[in-house]
């Protein structure tokens, strides 16, 4: 049985002091801590913060994205060092932001992801078609080859801590969710693609999320299908109740 993971990404919002009251004030409120997990991917300036603040009843901390050297000249990176030493549990990985803004592409995803698994962090690993790719029916090769380029190299064992998230492009931040049979029919491409690279048992125990446009009002439905095991959501995460609602329906 895979246990669910809700995931927050606030991208670049809030204030520390804001980032700080909403972790103040969905500690203890959080439903049932132990059927499901809850993260927060914050901006890095909050991270050392947050995860002094993370314990029991708390959402674990998440980074938003690292680079996958240890240490070095990459002047405003921050490393996985870094992130494991604050206490940092989970660190996305390529997403759809990061490639279209920051040119990340299929192999840094890749040295990224090796890195994560290399200091004990669990990568959160984006991926997802555009609209184009989508029409054009190409949704299954461009998610299984993101997959398979992301975990090239990296064993079984690993890969089913590995978290997947099937984001489409042209959902996220639109308003616009896929259907849940729509989500359910790419997770289920990547679980099995998952299962080509790994056997059908691993591919079993990696928890594939869903993200884009998901709310209070839509995840029930969500995490109703068989192959979808959480949701990566970004602007339904920054309110306190909405984070909670959330995770209620986990
Ligand atoms: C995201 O940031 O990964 C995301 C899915 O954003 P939103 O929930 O706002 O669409």
């Amino acid at each position: 049985m895979r246990k669910p993971i809700i995931a927050g990404n606030w991208k670049m919002h809030k204030t520390l002091g804001e980032a700080e009251s909403f972790f103040d004030s969905v500690k203890d409120r959080l439903p049932n801590a132990g059927r499901a997990d809850t993260v927060i991917c914050a901006p890095a300036p909050f991270l050392a913060s947050l995860a002094g603040r993370a314990g029991d009843g708390s959402p674990e901390i998440g980074a938003q994205t690292m680079h996958e050297e240890e240490k070095g000249a990459y002047t405003g990176e921050v490393s996985p060092v870094m992130l494991a030493d604050l206490g940092v549990r989970y660190v996305i990985i390529g997403h759809s932001e990061r490639r279209e803004y920051f040119n990340e592409t299929d192999e840094s995803v890749n040295r990224k992801t090796k890195s994560a698994f290399g200091h004990k962090l669990i990568p959160i690993v984006c991926v997802g078609e555009s609209l184009e790719e989508r029409e054009g029916d190409k949704t299954a090769e461009k998610i299984s080859g993101q997959v398979r380029a992301a975990l090239e190299g990296i064993s079984a064992e690993d890969a089913a801590n590995a978290v997947i998230a099937y984001e489409p492009i042209w959902a996220i931040g639109t308003g616009k969710t896929a259907t849940s049979d729509m989500a359910n029919e790419a997770c289920a491409t990547i679980r099995s693609t998952l299962a080509d690279l790994y056997g059908q048992e691993t591919a079993n125990q990696i928890r594939i999320q869903y993200g884009g446009s998901v709310k209070p009002e839509n995840i029930a439905e969500l995490l109703a299908q068989p192959d979808i095991d959480g949701a990566l959501v970004g602007g339904a995460s920054l309110e306190p109740e909405s984070f909670i609602a959330l995770a209620e329906a986990a």
